[in-house]
């Protein structure tokens, strides 16, 4: 028999799952479908996953420095099953978590494949979604007031360059890789892809990074992205840019060898592995949008600002609609899905008040606009900027590379962004959100006395340098 819920979600990953939370918060009576595992990609096979194998190879880096810090370690071996089970480990603690969760909140979660049937709004039961089981079990039928598609994204990659899961894989395939290869080829140097390269470096891997842009994380600040390329370049990783790989050059017998357009020349590289990080790619077939008026442009459902798709009971959120594909972004359309369909009148996400982080070696961190997208938006600006070099708990960590930029409007003081490489910035960048929520001003921040020592003493130094009274430069 068909069961009611006010609220049907599509996908129980970042999105989905912390939209039925709020959705319980709210009295509303949720389901959650998910096909795979709540947590999505974020959990098993995104965010969780990576930062674990990410902090393994960081230890394994450091300890072999320890000599630096008068610590004498002896020597230092590496059990790459164990690094994998202490990620695994992590992942199921986690796992459990947002299964209490759900428990707790009353929502029922259908293990199955979920898939919108109802036609459109003018159906007499709007959105109503069938849950296919693969155990063979009968086909449940939902009929929710409202759905949320939350069905997130998988890897992309490029035409010919076919992915076999072993020499040839995407991020899902190398996070369950039994051993390390000998040496790597990245294709894309991306945020996903960085990650990797560092990871991989780390854990004493030979890495060749392919990126078709002329910088390495193209999306960041330009001196950000040239400093981080300086230093993973110190580290001994080999970055192309401005590289347009040949995937139809691809052969394959016990490593990968691949040719690329590189300065007008065709130039071969050989490994044992690759990795292809070139995006991600929306979830959206299989899921009955074609029995709905929703549209779908370049890939991604198209939403309004409260993220109601063409059909205005069915939302979309999270990876599926594109954008910046990131779980704190996904989580917090969730919500304002979630509080827009249960009116209780939430603002739109302002898109440039989001943080982004890179958990690469070392990290990178960012809010706002960057310097080139302030000047083409045609603002006036002042910029302040204070190395980690002179901040004495970067020398006591021995972690003193980078700097923290800020970008101030010069007429009315706001400021624009705050761009940060060094040690622990994806921690610190959160002070700079609030500073850009708030439309704080350098002195502003300056003015936020910071504890001393403190990585944070950067941003208060950068906030003084806006106006040339940096103190410790
Ligand atoms: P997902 O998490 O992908 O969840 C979608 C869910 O829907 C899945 O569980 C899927 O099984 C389910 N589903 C799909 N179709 C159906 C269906 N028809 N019926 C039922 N269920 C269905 N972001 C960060 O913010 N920080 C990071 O450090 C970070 N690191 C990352 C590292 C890697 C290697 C990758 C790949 C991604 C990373 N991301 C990171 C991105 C982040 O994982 C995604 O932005 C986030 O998971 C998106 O959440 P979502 O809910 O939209 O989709």
């Amino acid at each position: 028999m068909a069961q009611e819920y006010d609220l049907v979600i599509l996908g129980g990953g970042t999105g989905g799952y912390v939209a039925a939370i709020r959705a319980s918060q709210l009295g509303l009576k949720t389901a959650v479908v998910e096909k795979g595992k709540l947590g999505g990609t974020c959990l098993h096979a995104g965010c969780i996953p990576s930062k674990a194998l990410l902090r393994s190879a960081e230890v394994f880096s450091q300890t072999k420095k320890s000599e630096e810090f008068g610590v004498i370690s002896g020597e230092v071996k590496l059990d790459f099953l164990k690094v994998q089970e202490r990620k695994q480990k992590i992942i199921n603690q986690l796992h459990g978590g947002v299964q209490h969760l759900m428990k707790q909140g009353k929502i029922d979660v259908f293990h199955g494949t979920g898939r919108i049937l109802g036609p459109s709004i003018f159906s007499p039961m709007p959105g109503t979604i069938s849950v296919e089981f693969e155990n063979g079990d009968e086909n449940e039928m939902l009929i929710p007031k409202n759905v949320i598609v939350a069905t997130g994204s998988r890897p992309r990659t490029l035409p010919g360059l076919d992915i076999d899961g072993d020499l040839v894989m995407t991020s899902d395939e190398a996070l369950q890789m039994e051993s390390l290869p000998s040496s790597i080829i990245i294709v894309g140097g991306g945020v996903i892809g960085i990650e990797w390269a560092s990871m991989l470096s780390d854990f004493g891997v030979e890495v060749t990074v392919l990126e078709y842009a002329d910088r390495i994380l193209p999306t960041e600040d330009k001196e950000i992205s040239k400093e981080a390329q300086r230093l993973m370049k110190k580290r001994g990783i080999k970055l192309v840019t401005g590289a347009k790989v040949l995937p139809e050059t691809m052969e394959k017998a016990s490593g990968v060898t691949i040719k690329a357009e590189h300065k007008g020349e065709q130039k071969t590289f050989s490994a044992d592995k690759m990795l292809v990080s070139v995006g991600r790619q929306a979830n959206v077939e299989g899921i009955g949008l074609e029995n709905t008026d929703i549209q779908v442009e370049k890939g991604f459902i198209k939403t309004n600002d409260y993220y109601q798709t063409k059909e205005s009971h069915i939302y979309a959120i999270g990876d599926v609609i594109g954008g910046l594909q990131l779980a704190h972004v996904a989580s917090h359309e969730g919500i304002v899905a979630v509080e827009h369909l249960a009116n209780e009148n939430p603002s739109p996400i302002d898109y440039s008040l989001i943080s982004k982080c890179v958990y690469s070696s070392p990290e990178v961190a960012s809010v706002g606009y960057t310097e080139e997208e302030a000047k083409e938006k045609g603002y006036n600006i002042k910029t302040g900027k204070f190395s980690f070099r002179a901040i004495g708990k970067a020398l006591v960590y021995g972690e003193s590379d980078g700097f923290v930029k800020i970008i101030a409007n010069s007429d009315t003081d706001d400021i624009l962004g705050v761009h940060m490489i060094g040690p622990h910035v994806t921690d610190m960048i959160s002070e700079a959100g609030l500073a850009r929520v708030l439309d704080a001003t350098p002195w502003e921040v300056a003015h936020t006395i910071h504890p001393h020592p403190s990585l944070s003493e950067a941003i208060g130094e950068a906030a003084l340098a806006v106006d040339g009274k940096a103190i410790h430069s």
